[in-house]
């Protein structure tokens, strides 16, 4: 046990540094003041972008420390976080979670099933991508789209 807390206290800090901050999102600061709740829905996903929003939110690259946060419910949340093609199944699910979302709430579209179908377009269970069923207001492209490209659309938001 000793062992491992001198190690853990050698290793330090893994985390990635901390890149420059991205542009704000237009409306973001004044509404959420540096810290957001997410829920996270995976509409019909292949779970390649869950794989990536897992390590968002791991310690690596720990969209934590920008203030934003994984929630359980949309009760909670400010942002409402979209993976995958929207499939028949998800379509009202999803339109009754981001509904129950507060207002201001963001509705953020992640990879290219999210955005535009990506290679399940024209698919026979899909009802379309998030926009065809939801406002979206920032759209992240990937198949999938990598950690620091998720992050960054977070702080974006966050505005830290
Ligand atoms: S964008 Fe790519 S990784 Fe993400 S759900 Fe679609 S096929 Fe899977």
């Amino acid at each position: 046990m000793r062992g491992l807390v001198r190690l853990m206290r050698a290793t330090g800090r893994v985390a990635e540094p901390a890149p420059q901050r991205p542009e704000g999102l237009q409306g973001a600061n004044a509404a959420f003041g540096g810290s957001v709740g997410v829920r996270h829905v995976d509409a019909g996903s292949c779970n390649g972008c869950e794989i990536e929003v897992a390590a968002t939110f791991g310690p690596v690259y720990d969209a934590e420390r920008y203030g934003a946060k994984l929630v359980a419910s949309a009760r909670h949340a400010d942002v409402v976080l979209i993976t995958g093609v929207v499939t028949r199944n998800m379509l009202e699910p999803l339109r009754r979670t981001v509904d129950a979302t507060p207002n201001p709430r963001v509705v953020l579209a992640v990879g290219d099933c999210a955005r535009s179908c990506g290679v399940f377009a024209g698919g026979v269970g899909v009802a379309g991508a998030a926009h065809d069923a939801v406002d979206v207001d920032l759209a992240v492209p990937g198949c999938p789209p990598e950690p620091d490209v998720i992050v960054e659309a977070l702080r974006r938001v966050t505005l830290r």
